[in-house]
């Protein structure tokens, strides 16, 4: 068995101008990498990979989906979730690096003669960026206010405010 397959990659002889989609399919044990196989990672992973060629640059748009086995980060209790990720980078062909100038995407040149350009390892951080930072059910009151700071102040009306407020007083003296 090779370690170093490319698990997913694009194929950039013959690739003409243009938008080519690309569609995936794998698992977290195909990464060998303990820490996606960790938090839950424990079904399909579809990889919808988008490639936008020019004569100077390719532009990847990357997109995972899978669902992942959470828990509660309160109650412990477990949470279904569909993961989403996304991200974008950008192959600009080393003879039009110069003109490119900076840009705000991730940003790499690469060789006109590249044959693959392998994003195994764009799809496993893109993965893990995915992964929440912050879990929780909707089974309980005390479990709620977490999620509705994830939705931003805006989406909170200044009752509900007050209540997340009373909660998380609640969990400071649970925690401390
Ligand atoms: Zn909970």
């Amino acid at each position: 068995m090779r370690k170093e397959k490319i698990l997913i990659g694009i194929e950039i002889p013959g690739l003409g101008n243009g938008t080519h989609e690309y569609a995936f399919s794998c698992t977290a044990g195909d990464f060998s990498d303990p820490e996606l196989i960790e938090p839950a990672f424990n079904g399909e992973i579809g990889v919808h990979v988008s490639a936008e060629k020019t004569d100077t640059e390719i532009v990847i748009d990357l997109e995972t989906v899978t669902m992942a086995e959470l828990s509660c980060d309160l109650c412990l209790a477990p949470v279904h979730r569909k993961l989403v990720g996304r991200f974008r980078i950008v192959f600009v062909f080393d003879d039009a690096a110069a003109a490119a100038g900076e840009q705000n995407e991730e940003y790499r040149t690469i060789d006109r003669n590249t044959v693959t350009i392998d994003l195994t390892e764009d799809v496993r951080e893109t993965l893990l960026l995915s992964l929440p930072v912050k879990v929780t059910c909707e089974n309980y009151p005390d479990c709620l206010p977490t999620s509705e700071r994830e939705n931003g102040p805006e989406s909170s009306s200044p009752e509900e405010n007050s209540a997340w407020k009373d909660s998380l007083e609640k969990l400071k003296d649970k925690f401390h």
